[in-house]
């Protein structure tokens, strides 16, 4: 089994941490949970942190124009810059960190479901939005593996957003390293995870990696680190997953009996229609690369990348896979 750093992820404190919530409640959240043995926390209430007390009156963003402002309509309390210079100064003050988990729905935390009104009373809704934090996130760290709670109940965003994470933070070990054999040995181990998700930046990581422009290592690594976050920007597909396990599947097919292909065969086809997840094939060939001694393949990331133990969270079954 792969041993993992603890990726730095700041997370809305609600969940699972305090009973911050407007009402005084705390939410309990499967995927926090089980999270918190593998990640560093940091836990923050915006809201809290700027004053707000607990329990308080609700607050919510309010249409002005192109922009939203953020108020409270019992007090008529417009918070929008308290908000923005509380965000600046945290999120500005972080030394390192490898993504962000929030609160869905929030005008504060919600990444892209956050409620606007057209008024403070009974007013109706204009749009959807990021709430204030979740915004500035957007702005500071446009590449960070960024989700909501909400989304994450779907097994493919998650599975997406713990290997977008899990992988930044080993790369972040590479990076203060700054040694392009230990860039080598990262380029190497995650090849087939790579080409999962898109084979023609993996072409363009390589290319950063061989540099025939013979740039300093900084250069190199920040070029690399930019090509991984475009690399990461949408989920693997479906699709490009089966070609990988069958590229993979090719190192052992001439050794396999018939039932065990047709076994293979069968597996591969109840992940394409969405019965099974990725990790269940996965699982298959890793016991092959084990049982025939392929010591390239048990090297690659591809077969865990993010901790086995984050895989057993219940899905609620929403949401499809990209074909
Ligand atoms: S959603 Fe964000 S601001 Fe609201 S209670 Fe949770 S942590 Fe605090």
């Amino acid at each position: 089994m792969r041993t993992f750093a603890k990726p730095k992820v700041v997370v809305s404190k609600c969940m699972e941490f305090a009973a911050c919530r407007y009402n005084g409640d705390k939410i309990n959240d499967p995927t926090v949970a089980r999270l918190a043995d593998y990640v560093e926390f940091i836990p923050v209430c915006p809201e809290v942190e700027i004053g707000l007390g607990t329990p308080r009156e609700v607050i919510r963003l309010v249409s002005d124009g192109d922009e939203s402002k953020l108020v409270q309509p019992k007090t008529r309390a417009d918070l929008t810059e308290q908000m923005n210079e509380f965000a600046h100064e945290f999120l500005g003050g972080l030394e390192e960190v490898d993504g962000f988990l929030l609160k869905n729905r929030s005008p504060t935390c919600g990444v892209s479901d956050a409620k606007v009104y057209s008024g403070l009373e009974k007013s109706p809704v204009v749009r959807t939005e990021s709430g204030l934090f979740a915004n500035r996130i957007q702005q500071l760290f446009p590449l960070m593996p960024l989700e909501d709670e909400g989304r994450l109940r779907n097994f493919l965003l998650r599975e997406h957003f713990f290997t977008h994470l899990f992988t930044i933070s080993d790369f972040r070990k590479v990076k203060n390293q700054e040694s392009i054999t230990e860039l080598m040995l990262f380029h190497a181990k995650n090849k087939y995870l790579f080409m999962a998700y898109h084979q023609e930046n993996v072409k363009r990581l390589g290319r950063i990696v061989a540099n025939h422009a013979h740039l300093a290592i900084e250069k190199v690594i920040q070029q690399y680190e930019n090509a991984l976050h475009d690399l990461f920007h949408t989920p693997a597909k479906v699709t490009s997953h089966i070609n990988v396990c069958q590229h993979v599947f090719g190192y052992f097919s001439d050794q396999l009996s018939k039932a065990e292909k047709q076994h293979f065969d069968e597996m591969l086809e109840q992940y394409r229609n969405q019965k099974i997840p990725l990790s269940s094939v996965l699982a298959i060939l890793h016991s092959w690369c084990h049982r025939f001694e392929n010591e390239y393949l048990l090297k690659q990331t591809y077969f865990e990348p993010y901790p086995v133990g984050l895989i057993a969270i219940s899905d609620s079954g929403k949401g499809r896979a990209l074909s």
